[in-house]
């Protein structure tokens, strides 16, 4: 077998092990997940898993370890899967290639880089844009990719989704299979993008309020719902008549960050609507910590997921829940 046909074999469980304790201890005191007490004392080692260690909470009187109550607890995998995985998912891999380079199991990398983005959105979570700040939406073509009409899986058989048929002209809607994507951009450079079902000017309004602090200035195109938009000084550019930009008023960067957005989630081959959030809820953290390499991106994501507040919440899916508000995308996957 090549030396590099699978890369983890090359990493060392003894510094994977010390490296996730560094991360799951930092800027966090070493306290019980369980009752949170601070009252702790060492408890040996495990002879299977070397270098993992193992804690006594003197207050409820039970053992934890640096994984417990974290993403990667109760993992069958060792931990330099763990972190390869989300090394991959930074450079925007699908989780089909990462089953491949890993050689774990499809539903396995699924899994894994479901609760890895959720973990990363919860960068994102209450990120709000000041200064100036321009505008742009999107109609994603998503169906019900996986998933029966009734909801549950589909029957064998059943007729293809069309993903390339003619599109209606004209604005999409979920129940048109395209719901939209609006995306807000900072002058300064960090994005916000919220999935919606269509983009009214209630839908607008409320996605404004989550996006932006109130006083920014607004830069969209001459779309009616921009224009309803309340709570900032707006100018829009009419590209009805050919005019992209009026001095600095210009939504450029906006329908910039589309043409990046797109090939992103052109990986994952036709996404679902109702798992579209979280596909476009991760790509504002990628954009937001560009500056950083993917290792570093990384080292975020599995810090957010070695919380066991935020792990929780990364089971279930609830993260990229913060982005249904109102009429926004309700998310149905768990
Ligand atoms: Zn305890």
């Amino acid at each position: 077998m090549p030396v590099l046909s699978h890369l983890h074999q090359l990493f060392n469980a003894d510094q994977c092990q010390a490296y996730i304790r560094t991360l799951r201890w930092k800027e966090r005191p070493l306290q019980c997940p369980r009752c949170q007490s601070h009252h702790i004392g060492q408890w040996g080692t495990y002879q299977y898993r070397p270098g993992c260690k193992r804690y006594w909470c003197h207050s409820c009187k039970r053992t934890f370890n640096d994984l417990t109550a974290t993403l990667l607890h109760r993992s069958q995998r060792p931990l330099s899967y763990w972190i390869l995985a989300t090394f991959l998912l930074c450079l925007a891999c699908s989780s089909r290639r990462i089953a491949r380079e890993l050689g774990i199991h499809i539903r396995t990398s699924y899994r894994w880089c479901w609760w890895l983005r959720n973990a990363a959105v919860s960068y994102e979570m209450h990120r709000q844009l000041a200064g100036t700040v321009e505008a742009d939406d999107l109609y994603q073509t998503a169906g019900n990719k996986g998933q029966a009409k009734q909801g549950g899986k589909k029957a064998l058989g059943h007729r293809p989704r069309g993903r390339r048929k003619q599109r209606a002209p004209g604005r999409g809607h979920y129940d048109k299979d395209r719901p939209a994507l609006i995306a807000w951009v900072s002058r300064q450079g960090t994005v916000v993008i919220q999935a919606t079902k269509d983009c009214t000017v209630q839908t607008v309004q409320t996605a404004a309020d989550l996006a932006g602090r109130a006083g920014s200035r607004l830069y969209t195109d001459s779309a009616s719902s921009y224009r309803a938009v309340k709570g900032s000084v707006h100018e829009f550019v009419k590209h009805t008549q050919k005019a992209y930009a009026r001095g600095d008023g210009h939504e450029n960067r906006a329908a910039c960050l589309f043409s990046l957005l797109k090939p992103y989630l052109r990986v994952c081959r036709g996404v679902s609507k109702c798992n579209l959030p979280g596909y476009s809820g991760f790509f504002p953290f990628l954009r937001n910590f560009r500056q950083h390499k993917a290792f570093e991106q990384a080292a975020l994501i599995l810090q957010a997921a070695l919380d066991p507040a935020i792990a929780r919440r990364a089971r279930r899916g609830e993260c990229v829940a913060c982005f249904d508000h109102l009429n926004l995308l309700q998310t149905a996957r768990n």
